[in-house]
Parts: C-alpha cells; sequence; structure tokens
C-alpha cells in the first residue's frame, strides 16, 4: 500500500470556486433600499412590512424599471391564481440590474405560471385526499400539518399550496381550527403536529399561543413542529417577546424554508440564532429550483451558511408538480449529481435529504446517488465519494432477519 500525502487524500478546491463560495456565503445587510426615508422603527416592525408589501404589477414596475416581458405579463395577469406579495425586506435583497437574479426568480411572476405541462396538478401531493377534516392532512401514521391560515408574508412561484394561499380570486380556503383540534384530540396515534398553512408565524402572538396551548394540551401530543418562511421574508417577526412565548411549548422544532444562500442575511442570521436560542431545534426545507440553486458552488454555500444561522439542512425537495412551475424544475438526474457534489465534499450536516414528495399522496421518498452497488447474503459492496470501491462484510445473522422481515419467508436480493 502506497504513502498517501495530505494532497493525495483531499483534493484542492480550484481557488476560483473557493473564492466564488466564500462570496456567496458572506453576510450582508442591504440596508432600507428603495425605502431610505422610513423611519428605522417602522423598518423593523413586522406589521409595517406586512402592511408595505409589494402587491400590484405598477408597484413592481416602479421598483425594477427593466422587467423582462415575461415577468411584466405575469405581474399584470389579472386572474393570476397566486397572488404576488413581497416585503420591502425581501425586496431588497432583488438586483433590479439582474434578471436572472435568483432571489427574483422566487417571488415575481412570469408568464410561464400560466402553461401547464403535462403531469401538473393544482394538488400535486393528493393532500386533499388525505384530508380527515378541511385543513387537516393525515398522510403518516403518527403525525399531521394542521393548515392554520391561508397567508404567507410573500408567496413564492413555485408553492405547493398554490391553490390555497393568498387568498386569491379563485380561492376559497377558510381554516377550520374547531374541527382540526377535534381530530387531533380523538385520534390517539398523533403524536406530532406540524402547524403550516400558509405561514402560522403571521399569527399575533395572542393567537399563536392560544393555538399552541390548545395543541400542546392534548395529552397524545408529544411534538409541535412550525413550518414558515417568515424567518427568510420577515426576519423582523422574530421578535424577543416571540421568541420567550414559544419557548413555552416545548418539545418544539421549527422548520424553514430557504433556497439560496443571499436570503441568508445578517437579519435573518440574527432572527434564526433568537429562535436557536430559545432552545428550538431548527431545520431547513429548500426546493431545487432551476436558475435558483441548482448549482453545485450555490448549493454547498447554502447549506453551510444554514449551519452558520445554527439551522441543520434537512429536506432538498424535487419541485412538486405543481400547474405552472415547469420553469422551475430541475432534472432528477442533475438533483443527484448536485447531491453527490455534498456527501464526502462537505459536513455530513450540511447535506440534507433530496427527496420526492410522490405526485398522487405516496409522500416523502427518499432518493440518493448509487452508494450501494451490491447487496449478497455475504456482503455489501460500496462506492464512496471519490468513486473508490470497498466491501464491507455482512453480520452472519442476516438470514435470521430477512426471513423475519419477509412475509413469505423468502431472502431479500438485489
Ligand atoms: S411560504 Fe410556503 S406556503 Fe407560503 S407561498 Fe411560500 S411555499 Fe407557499
Amino acid at each position: 500500500m502506497s504513502m498517501s500525502t495530505q494532497t493525495d487524500l483531499v483534493d484542492a478546491e480550484p481557488l476560483g470556486e473557493l473564492e466564488r463560495l466564500n462570496e456567496l456565503k458572506r453576510f450582508r445587510s442591504h440596508g432600507r433600499g428603495f425605502w431610505q426615508e422610513v423611519a428605522e422603527t417602522d423598518w423593523n416592525d413586522w406589521r409595517w412590512q406586512l402592511k408595505h408589501r409589494i402587491t400590484t404589477g405598477e408597484q413592481l414596475r416602479q421598483l425594477v424599471p427593466v422587467l423582462t416581458p415575461e415577468e411584466h405579463a405575469g405581474a399584470f395577469l389579472n386572474e393570476n391564481r397566486l397572488a404576488m406579495a413581497i416585503t420591502p425586506y425581501f425586496f431588497t435583497l432583488i438586483d433590479p440590474a439582474d434578471p436572472n437574479c435568483p432571489i427574483r426568480r422566487q417571488v415575481i411572476p412570469r408568464i410561464e405560471e400560466t402553461h401547464v405541462s403535462a403531469g401538473e396538478m393544482l394538488d400535486p401531493c393528493a393532500e386533499e385526499l388525505h384530508s380527515p377534516v378541511p385543513g387537516l392532512v393525515h398522510r403518516y401514521p403518527d403525525r399531521v400539518m394542521l393548515f392554520a391560515t391561508d397567508r404567507c408574508a410573500s408567496y413564492c412561484r413555485y408553492c405547493t399550496r398554490a391553490r390555497l394561499v393568498s387568498h386569491g380570486p379563485q380561492h376559497d380556503f377558510h381554516p377550520q381550527l374547531e374541527q382540526q383540534l377535534d381530530y387531533i384530540q380523538r385520534t390517539k396515534t398523533v403524536r406530532d403536529v406540524l402547524i403550516s398553512g400558509g405561514d402560522p408565524l403571521l399569527f399575533s402572538d395572542e393567537k399563536l399561543a392560544d393555538l399552541l396551548g390548545r395543541i400542546r394540551s392534548i395529552r397524545h401530543v408529544e411534538l409541535i413542529r412550525i413550518g414558515t418562511r417568515v424567518p427568510i421574508f420577515l426576519p423582523q417577526r422574530i421578535t424577543n417577546q416571540l421568541c420567550t412565548g414559544l419557548r413555552q411549548y416545548h418539545p418544539l422544532f421549527i422548520s424553514i424554508h430557504s433556497n439560496h444562500p443571499s436570503e441568508l442575511t445578517i437579519e435573518a442570521r440574527h432572527a434564526l440564532w433568537q429562535l436557536a436560542d430559545a432552545g428550538i431545534p431548527l431545520g431547513n426545507q429548500s426546493v431545487l429550483l432551476r436558475g435558483v440553486n441548482d448549482d453545485p458552488v450555490v448549493l454547498k454555500a447554502h447549506m453551510q451558511k444554514l449551519l452558520m444561522c445554527r439551522v441543520k439542512p434537512y429536506y432538498l425537495y424535487q419541485c412538486d408538480l405543481v400547474s405552472g412551475t415547469g420553469h422551475f424544475r430541475v432534472s432528477v438526474r442533475k438533483g443527484l449529481e448536485l447531491m453527490k457534489s455534498l456527501r464526502g465534499y462537505t459536513s455530513g450536516y450540511a447535506v440534507p435529504t433530496y427527496v420526492i414528495d410522490a405526485p398522487g399522496g405516496g409522500g416523502k421518498i427518499p432518493i440518493s446517488p448509487e452508494y450501494m452497488l451490491n447487496y449478497t447474503n455475504d456482503s455489501i459492496v460500496l462506492r464512496n465519494y471519490e468513486g473508490k470501491l470497498f466491501e464491507y462484510p455482512e453480520p452472519a445473522d442476516n438470514t435470521v432477519l430477512c426471513q423475519a422481515a419477509c412475509p413469505h419467508g423468502e431472502y431479500l436480493h438485489w
């Protein structure tokens, strides 16, 4: 066996990539942008931010003089299925001079949203089919998802729940809180409740406390989770008072939703640290989006930057088959390549699980590059992140385990 030097073992990252990676990981504040005249106290007030969202094509045209034809047509589309709303804070993250700005792609409507590709659906994950009462999804044995509201701080153009959120002209969704809580109360198998929407952190502190308190009082509920994009769209909402309130309901986990390292600003990091300081474990769910994060350096920078915000990258979702989102979708082949660019090349904590939420309601299915090449009763052949092959002997109790696991008493080979 030849002696390896340190440089044999670890391929040095090309300098250009490393510089790009570090540039993407820099924490910045974009200040107040077009809103310089606004008082600091107003700017830092989450209700001011909500009240002054950009919601019309005309406002957008004034702020982004060079809208592309696709954006212009999308922003002025009257019967747009998903409303537009962008908080002033999040708007400052947009580069108005760059039509390919990854932040811009996520929140500015485009005419492509009216193009429905083959296989796309209004409810691709069949949430309605798995809703025993309106606004509550019970797809997995021991957990439910409760839609608390149909409002978000800003609206993501690829949203899986575009059919429900934003209270657009064709929407008629009204959460039925009493029915939802009653279902959880009488369904003893539910030990985990995810509060989602829409964004539950848009509730006032009092309303949120009431909801959390009612769920926490159900004896068989062990874990409460909140799904939110507020720390990214509206970090001003994460106040000391909110955090003091949230810590009353532990064990409480929060899943945030961030897709690009530029979303992790100084303000967002401060908000996330406040939540972490309140003892709340934080995870992130990203959606793999064309022109946003389908680049190995961007993805790695994002995952590493999340860890610096004390957030564990949790899931990377293949974009759901939502009507009008074909322009966002990246092939699964490319998604697997991107995952390969992470595993082994950065901390395991920085590697999310790549999943497809199966069309038709099959739930989240993890997919990963082929690391296990062959599996027999005697051994497993593995490939590491560098493409080198290794064999691991199968422990002797394999036969018994296989027979016990298989209803027909047969061995499992693949
Ligand atoms: S924050 Fe979540 S629910 Fe709201 S629009 Fe974005 S993806 Fe949809």
